[in-house]
């Protein structure tokens, strides 16, 4: 019996989702921890598994007009080493596991696995990313806080890959990403915040704020941001625009912080972002 995939043409890999809804495999630094059953054993997985590596073309990082294209096959070292890449996400993705993880380990793999801690999420979220998905029927392009749902939840269907990232271009004076974890490296963020802004003479023209782990899935408002920008929000202080966001952080506990430990760092972060403006 046939348990495993690996196509090197994408019209191949699409006609085997459709056929098998066979799981789609990339760096599997997600999957093979998830189907493991004990330390040591082999993973067991519930059905066929696609492997994604072999497919041409599917690592390629590209400009399209005045956007930026990320094929889902990149790894997030071929992300970090590309001059291309904005460096909100550059940061983000230096601050995933290690450089051996992050030779295998795709943004989409980051992306797919929808986890409230996923460190390329609030970079990807301020820069208004967008995921484009394949089927052997068509395609659709979606935004990511559309595309994610929940905990562990996407709208990608059986039949779909992800198979492209789309990132407009954006100009920013003010960028910030922090991803606080138990140590340096290979640990899951207690709280991460990614933050850009752009000023005018007094006052911020443009500003994004988004938090990881604060909540079921990445935190951002465009309502919030909107009160922010603009000549007559230059009243307001950094500890009044702390103030509108602490209602919208709502972690929880668990086996790696508190709930109060991570509202008070995130909301710090913030206010420390806000005094750089
Ligand atoms: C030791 C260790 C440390 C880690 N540290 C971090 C960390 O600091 N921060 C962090 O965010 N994560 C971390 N992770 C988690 C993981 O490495 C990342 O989420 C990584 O980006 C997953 O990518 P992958 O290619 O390995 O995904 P995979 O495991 O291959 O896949 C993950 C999910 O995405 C789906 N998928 C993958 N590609 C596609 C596609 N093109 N279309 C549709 N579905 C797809 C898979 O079916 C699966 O459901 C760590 C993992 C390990 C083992």
């Amino acid at each position: 019996m046939v348990n495993a995939f690996s196509p090197q043409e994408l019209t191949e890999a699409l006609q085997i989702r459709r056929k098998t809804s066979a799981i789609p495999f990339a760096g599997g630094t997600n999957l093979m921890v998830i189907y493991k059953k004990w330390t040591g054993t082999v993973p067991c997985f519930p059905g066929p598994v696609l492997f994604l590596n072999r497919i041409r073309g599917f690592s390629e990082i590209r400009r399209q007009g005045a956007d930026m294209v990320i094929a889902a096959g990149c790894t997030l070292s071929e992300i970090l080493k590309n001059p291309l890449v904005p460096e909100i996400l550059r940061l983000a993705v230096k601050s995933i596991a290690a450089p051996a993880i992050r030779n295998i380990a795709t943004l989409a793999g980051n992306i797919c696995h929808a986890s409230p801690a996923g460190d390329a999420l609030p970079a990807l979220y301020v820069m208004d990313a967008t995921v484009k998905l394949q089927s052997v029927s068509g395609e659709r392009i979606l935004p990511l806080s559309a595309f994610i749902t929940g905990p562990g939840q996407t709208v990608l269907k059986n039949d779909e890959l992800l198979t492209e990232i789309i990132l407009p271009e954006s100009q920013f004076d003010k960028i910030m990403f922090r991803k606080i974890g138990m140590r340096k490296a290979n640990a899951v963020a207690k709280v991460s915040i990614a933050a850009l802004a752009s000023s005018e003479k007094s006052h911020l023209n443009d500003v994004r704020i988004a938090f990881g782990s604060l909540g079921p899935t990445v935190i951002r408002s465009e309502e919030i941001e909107k009160k922010v920008a603009g000549e007559k929000a230059a009243a307001l202080t950094p500890a009044d625009i702390v103030r509108l966001y602490a209602p919208l952080l709502k972690p929880i506990d668990d086996q790696r912080s508190t709930a109060a430990y991570r509202k008070h760092v995130a909301l710090n972060l913030l206010h420390k972002f806000l005094e750089l403006i």
